[in-house]
């Protein structure tokens, strides 16, 4: 069937998660598709042959030349605006499209009927708070996936046999930032904290990218009544040209206002989807039915449940999803008991945002942080943890970076400062946290770092962690 696509001259910039299926799923339209890509290593050369069977052409080790006659260019997220490829591009009039882009394009180019999007970003809790609407979407029997980047690549949501009713879509700051046509159903943006600046150039420029997410939103645009980020996600509400008659829907961890999702007597309750919102309020789930029911993780929960609520499914559903949800793993989870003292792994704490919710819900913690800092500092994180923390055992490379605002702001907590960085490190860092901590006591991994220094990814930093704690139970 011609599409749009047909016969034109698309380059795909970077080779990996989106660029591949983009290339095929756009060669398969009829485009001619150019794929370039910075890498020229073992691992790019078997993609570029897969490719080039197909009758893709594929340069390797050049991201930056824009290839002769180009129409259009679909690039891999994370690729920055500032590259020599993006300002050739913009000086021959070559709209840049990411792969999300693509993908909402795509939409219905079967003669299918696009399923809506229910579209979340955020500094933190992007994941989970998916990954709990899609579990509440699936509760109410609609059909849905998580997708974005985990479970289905978003291409495959929309290009695949599968039919959707609605998908639960996660959407990273870079994602957008390439995302011009995007019209989400409704959207959320959890928290706004520093992170990726170096990417997007400034705090300003990273907001405008998360704010995009409401552009066009149709039902309802959700914020977080709670943060202290400036700009707040409100203001990106404020900012953003919505449809006609689509609402703002605040989520806060205190009693809410008319329109809000809210918390009143261990309950989460929606006084926004309800009849008369000035007087009334519906009961969705109690905060036990959160798994952890760690401050944070409730506002995923509110956020998810606006979100749905918003797409008209009942406050049974809403229920019913989130006790149905079980997080993923390295995200505050339960690794075990040992001699009265929890080992939580929360290796997924890349950031001082992420940390902060994480140490907010604990009493009394033994410490385990360290690694790549990414140009982050400590100052706040720990001033805000000190009273919290029985002892800190600091890993990686950065860590004198934490050591250091630990002697300024916490100089009554014990500091281990490990150096090593081999395979026995963890092992080491979880017997000095056992000696620092008391009964009762939480052993946590939130290492407010990636992992990159000592470890493959967070995934393996966080099993490295359950090992040694099993090491210590044996
Ligand atoms: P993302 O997809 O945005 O990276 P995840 O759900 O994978 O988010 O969680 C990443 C990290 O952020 C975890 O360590 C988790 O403890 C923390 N986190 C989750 N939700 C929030 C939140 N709402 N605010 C702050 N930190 C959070």
């Amino acid at each position: 069937m011609p599409s749009e696509f047909t016969g034109k001259h698309v380059t795909v910039a970077g080779l990996g998660v989106s660029g591949v299926p983009a290339a095929k799923v756009l060669h398969g339209l009829g485009a001619h598709v150019t794929v370039v890509n910075d890498g020229d290593d073992e691992r790019a050369r078997a993609q570029a042959a897969e490719l080039e069977a197909l009758g893709v052409t594929v340069r390797l080790g050049d991201g930056d030349t824009l290839p002769e006659g180009t129409e259009l260019i679909v690039t891999a997220p994370g690729w920055k605006p500032t590259k020599p490829l993006f300002t050739a591009a913009g000086q021959a009039g070559v709209p840049v499209w990411g792969d999300v882009e693509l993908a909402w394009r795509l939409r219905g180019l079967d003669g299918r009927k696009p399923a809506p999007w229910l579209a979340v970003t955020g500094t933190n809790g992007k994941t989970t708070t998916v990954q709990m609407l899609a579990s509440i979407l699936k509760a109410a029997g609609l059909r849905t996936a998580a997708v974005g980047n985990i479970g289905v690549s978003l291409l495959d949501a929309v290009t695949g046999e599968q039919e959707y009713d609605v998908l639960a879509v996660e959407l990273s700051s870079y994602q957008l930032h390439w995302a011009p046509s995007l019209r989400a159903h409704s959207a959320a943006v959890l928290n706004l904290a520093p992170d990726h600046l170096d990417w997007h150039g400034s705090m300003e420029a990273y907001a405008a990218d998360k704010g995009r997410i409401y552009e066009g939103n149709q039902v309802a645009c959700v914020y977080n009544v709670d943060a202290t980020d400036k700009p707040s996600t409100e203001d990106l509400v404020r900012a953003a040209d919505v449809e006609e008659g689509c609402r703002a829907i605040g989520f806060t961890l205190g009693t809410p206002g008319p329109s809000q999702l809210g918390v009143v007597e261990g309950l989460l309750v929606d006084r926004a989807f309800v009849e008369d919102r000035q007087k009334n309020a519906q009961e969705l789930a109690e905060v036990s039915d959160v798994d952890p029911p760690a401050p944070h993780n409730i506002a995923n929960a509110l956020a998810a449940a606006g979100l749905a609520r918003a797409f008209g499914v009942s406050a049974a559903a809403v229920r019913d999803g989130l006790r149905a949800f079980t997080p993923d793993a390295h995200r505050i989870a339960h690794v075990a008991d040992v001699d009265g003292v929890a080992y939580v792994d929360d290796s997924k704490a890349t950031n001082t945002h992420a940390t902060e919710a994480s140490l907010a819900a604990y009493e009394s913690i033994v410490w385990i942080a360290g690694g790549l800092a990414k140009g982050a500092t400590f100052d706040e994180l720990v001033t805000g943890a000190a009273k919290r923390l029985r002892g800190a055992v600091l890993i990686g490379a950065d860590r004198a970076l934490i050591r250091e605002a630990l002697a300024r702001h916490a100089p009554e907590v014990p500091v281990v400062d490990l150096d090593r960085t081999d395979t026995g490190a963890m092992l080491q860092a979880v017997q000095e946290a056992r000696r620092l901590a008391r009964p009762g006591d939480t052993v946590l991994l939130a290492p407010a770092c990636a992992s990159m220094d000592m470890f493959t990814n967070y995934n393996q930093r966080g099993d490295a962690f359950a090992q040694a704690v099993r090491e210590l139970g044996a």
